[in-house]
């Protein structure tokens, strides 16, 4: 609201008689009340009109509705006759299109008029001094209150001015007003009005905001500021609800590769293979419930946001929380069961030996190849020795890089790269192992 300029809004103050554009509520004010002084009951009947509008805008209350545009067509012909006295009588016009004029331009008057209004309020709240006499010169800078020497009557309730009921001020548009019918703003929940950012408060039940803790305003002023924090809140639980329901969903993105990967490693355990340990699956199992946790509070906050009961919003929130329940419950907490340590230790065993077997036959089947050799090229030829230094061996340097690649892999989760290294160094484990059986030979 800050960066605002008030110039930007032309709207908002014209003079409802000669159209004059007068800036402010309180120029407008006192033009009218020094050109158009005879013109009293317009102005209440002015008035009337957007009392009702407010109220009509505030409850949606269909009959007062028709009544008040019953009154402004009256009021338009009055002006009419006044402005233009040769009408001739006979002309007819639609007065469904004329209502639809009246109601638009009113409306598109009020969102002016509210922005204004909600400048003033953000200048008044704005480095407000606690000093009351510094308070009032602020407040006076910012809206100028309206010279009331010559008001006798509250302009709202009509009751006379005198010692014990004083003439007071409204602090959004400086017109004047007894303290009966004065509304009083807090200047805390008028802070979180003009500045979002700033944390609503919510005070205790018994708080009573007065002219210390409050701003004084007028009923106008105050029902205008008050729509517009309606629809702020309004507004601000829409947001909280798709930043909840948005939040959701990445966990749900997050968890689904897990829960595929989760699958793969217990599989792979079973299976007997060396690529994931057993501490690698409860990680992952327990980052998957972690995540299943943020879905099941997420989707709990979304259902508990206020919504009216039977509507396509109530009904969606219910939607999305059965919804999160339902994947929770069937994708997340029904993981497949890790086989035991004792388990694995079994297939582990088994897979060993199997290996162990081959490598032996293998092992047999090069010592043949190689007394074959010998007996077809005689007793004379020597043995290619290998006098090759085994830690110098570039097979172990590669196979200790990888190791160390795996390590780093598994502390941050990465188990799709464990899975490619482990293969690596699988490979460079066999290479190795075949040389080492062909240099013995
Ligand atoms: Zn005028
Ligand atoms: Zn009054
Ligand atoms: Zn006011």
């Amino acid at each position: 609201m800050a960066m605002a300029n008030e110039d930007e809004i032309l709207e908002g103050f014209l003079c409802p008689i000669c159209k004059a554009d007068l800036k402010s509520a309180s120029q407008l004010t006192s033009h009218f009340e020094s050109l158009h002084s005879e013109e009293q009951d317009v102005l209440r009947s002015l008035k009337d009109i957007f009392g009702k509008a407010k109220k009509i805008i505030l409850n949606n209350d269909d009959s007062d509705l028709k009544e008040t545009f019953d009154r402004a067509l009256k009021f338009s012909y009055q002006e009419h006759r006044y402005l233009d006295e040769e009408q001739s009588i006979g002309v007819s016009r639609s007065s469904t299109d004329y209502l639809k004029g009246v109601r638009s331009a009113r409306l598109e008057r009020y969102a002016t008029e509210t922005n204004k209004l909600l400048i003033r309020l953000d200048k008044l709240v704005c480095n407000m001094p606690s000093d009351p006499n510094q308070r009032k010169l602020h407040e006076q800078e910012v809206v100028p209150w309206l010279d009331g020497s010559s008001v006798k009557l509250c302009p709202n309730c009509a009751k006379t001015f005198n010692l014990t009921r004083r003439k007071h001020h409204c602090r959004l548009c400086g017109s004047i007003l007894c303290h009966d019918c004065s509304l009083f703003l807090d200047i805390n929940v008028a802070r979180a009005i003009v500045d979002p950012s700033v944390p609503q408060t919510s005070n205790p039940p018994d708080h009573e905001t007065t002219e210390k803790n409050g701003l004084r305003l007028c009923e106008h002023c105050y029902n205008l500021i008050e729509l517009r924090k309606q629809v702020q809140e309004t507004r601000n639980a829409k947001t909280v609800l798709v930043t909840a329901y948005e939040q959701m969903r990445s966990l749900m993105d997050k968890a689904r590769p897990d829960v595929a990967m989760y699958e793969k490693m217990c599989q792979s355990l079973f299976d007997g293979e060396t690529t994931y340990n057993l501490t690698d699956v409860n990680k992952m199992r327990g980052r998957i419930g972690k995540l299943a946790e943020g879905i099941d509070l997420l989707s709990k906050q979304i259902i508990a946001f206020p919504a009216e009961p039977g509507t396509r919003q109530a009904r969606l929130q219910t939607a999305i929380r059965q919804a999160a329940a339902h994947y929770i419950k069937e994708d997340l907490l029904s993981l497949r069961k890790l086989p035991t340590e004792a388990q694995i230790e079994e297939v582990r065993r088994q897979r060993y030996e199997k290996a162990e077997r081959q490598i032996q036959m293998e092992r047999e089947r090069m010592e043949r190849q190689r007394d074959r050799l010998e007996e077809m090229a005689g007793p004379s030829a020597s043995r290619v020795e290998s006098n090759q230094d085994d830690d110098d061996n570039p097979l172990l340097e590669q196979m200790n890089i990888i190791r160390e690649y795996i390590k780093e892999a598994r502390k941050e989760m990465k188990f799709e790269e464990v899975a490619i290294l482990e293969t690596n160094l699988k490979e460079l484990k066999k290479e190795y192992h075949l040389q080492k059986l062909s240099n013995k030979s």
